[in-house]
């Protein structure tokens, strides 16, 4: 048995099974395939997979790298405070320190008390390996 990814006229893709190449072509010559959607018997394989994963592929890229301008953006702007970041975060909240941009880390249960309390803090998204 193989699966093939196949597209009617009215272009839904869908996937069915076939006893091999063969038994595709016979059935489809044969009108015997019908898309689940539209039931038009006018099928045929989806060829156009690869290149939609390849779309993909770019789209994947493209949020990649709109997510580390983003954290570029976040660095430029903030000062690190590392793991004082809960603290900072408060002293400021209680105008104990000047109101300023500052990143650091916290753990979920900080981030959580520090939201019940009002103050707004905000993820940054971790930055996604390229893969190599
Ligand atoms: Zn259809």
């Amino acid at each position: 048995m193989i699966r093939y990814s196949l597209i009617c006229d009215a272009g839904h893709s869908f996937e069915s099974w076939f006893r091999d190449s063969a038994g595709f072509e016979q059935q489809a010559t044969e009108g015997r395939i019908s898309c689940p959607f539209c039931d038009s018997t006018k099928v045929a394989r989806d060829v156009m997979a690869p290149n939609v994963a390849k779309q993909r592929d770019g789209a994947a890229r493209e949020l990649r790298a709109k997510l580390r301008d983003l954290h570029d953006t976040v660095v430029a702007h903030t000062e690190d405070v590392g793991d004082r970041f809960p603290e900072e975060a408060r002293a400021m909240e209680d105008g104990e320190t000047e109101r300023r941009a500052i990143r650091g880390r916290a753990t979920f249960e900080e981030a959580k008390a520090l939201l019940e309390e009002g103050i707004e803090i905000l993820p940054i998204p971790g930055l996604p390996s390229d893969g190599n």
